[in-house]
């Protein structure tokens, strides 16, 4: 039989985590933190199950939850999103892009997307028929040069997808980049998926940009979210996608063919755990001190660091230290010192390798310290 997939693999954070447990290495690849969520939102979703709510959840998500999810935006973003209408739960935001992906692109199709990117784009896309079409950000502050990304579009692109705050570079998109943005799909008419599942972990200040805040490229963008990287339970899977009607309408065909609904008592206390702001507004200053602690740990190391800018990754330059490639030298440190990381090169274009690895420092204090004793030493 031919494979649909043919150049498919086993993910490098699959690779990675098992890799850590293998050869009982300290885990910092696989994204994820390990500390638990909060009591409270467990309680929640234990009440919700006492109370019944263990069959289906309507088919686009309970409509408390997606009525605060349209509130969040709107006082977050100044756009009005129809709960009735343009908003979806999802099964994770991994579900959602792949939806957004299977709902609007065909065979032949072009998608921009920037690497070192998120795993899941290119498989998606590939699956229906559609060509990715990569512009390769450069080391140390992959930032996107706008005109290269001009230069690709043809009459066959289709999509734009974009990440921001941005894994694994922990970049972040400036205004001047959305306006940039806005202006190139407004021009070439193409649609935009944006990846925005660390929206609540910038640092320094900064402020997350969303494709909400600026309405030519809002009409025509899927926004795809995450509550298990909010709210500390990556393994519960749930997340959303926000768009305007017309795109909302071809994504629900697609989900409720797929997935159908997605889990009701989690969704139940979701509604309600939302209601309070300061539960996802205090996540930066949360996940800043994480960060701080961390870089000032390991600021006598040997690798190069710039400051993330938001996610809760960071990336450690290792030119200083060996010309090993970044996939060898990770799965040494792996092995020999107990530290497991993530080889960036795996997210690039033609495996290029800068010399970066990713760690994650959504991690206890302890973690971060024995963490900081080993990076100290190599
Ligand atoms: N996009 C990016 C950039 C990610 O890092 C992740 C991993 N959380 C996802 C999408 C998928 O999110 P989820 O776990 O909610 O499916
Ligand atoms: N998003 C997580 C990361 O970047 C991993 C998710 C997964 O394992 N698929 O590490």
């Amino acid at each position: 039989m031919k494979s649909k997939l043919p150049n498919a693999s086993t993910s490098i954070f699959a690779v990675m985590s098992k890799m850590a447990a293998d050869h009982n290495a300290l885990n910092l690849s696989q994204g994820f933190p390990n500390f638990e969520s909060d009591p409270v939102l467990i309680e929640m979703v234990n009440q919700a199950m006492k109370e019944g709510y263990n069959q289906y959840a309507p088919m686009p998500g309970d409509l408390d939850l997606r009525e605060v999810i349209s509130q969040k935006t709107r006082s977050l973003h100044q756009k009005n999103y129809n709960s009735a209408t343009e908003i979806t739960v999802t099964a994770g935001a991994t579900q959602a892009i792949f939806t957004a992906i299977a709902a609007v692109i065909e065979k032949g199709d072009e998608v921009i997307i920037f690497t070192p990117a998120y795993d899941c784009y290119d498989p998606s896309i590939e699956l229906f028929g559609g060509k990715t079409i990569p512009v390769q950000l450069k080391a140390p502050d992959y930032k996107v040069d706008w005109n290269e990304v001009e230069d690709k579009i043809t009459y066959k692109t289709k999509m734009i997808i974009i990440n921001t705050p941005h894994n694994p570079s922990g970049m972040i998109f400036s205004e001047s980049d959305m306006l940039t943005l806005q202006e190139i799909v407004e021009k070439h008419n193409l649609l935009v998926l944006s990846d925005e599942v660390y929206e609540h972990i910038i640092f320094d200040n900064n402020t997350h940009f969303s494709a909400a805040r600026f309405s030519a490229l809002a009409s025509r963008s899927f926004i795809t979210a995450s509550f298990g990287k909010t709210f500390h339970n990556t393994g519960w899977k749930m997340g959303y996608c926000l768009a305007p009607e017309k795109l909302m309408t071809e994504f629900r065909k697609v989900h409720q063919y797929n997935v159908f609904s997605v889990n009701n008592p989690i969704q139940k206390a979701l509604a309600e755990y939302l209601k309070t702001s300061d539960r996802y507004l205090d996540l930066s200053v949360f996940y800043q001190k994480k960060r701080d602690y961390f870089l000032e740990l390991i600021k006598d190391s040997r690798f190069k660091i710039i400051p993330s800018k938001g996610t809760y990754f960071q990336m450690l330059d290792f030119s200083e230290i060996s010309s090993e490639s970044d996939i060898a030298f990770s799965e040494r440190l792996t092995k020999e010192n107990k530290i497991a990381s993530i080889p960036t090169s795996v997210f690039n274009t033609d495996g290029e390798d800068f010399k970066q690895i990713r760690v994650c420092f959504a991690k206890t204090e302890e973690t971060l310290r024995e963490a900081a004793i080993i990076l100290n030493a190599i």
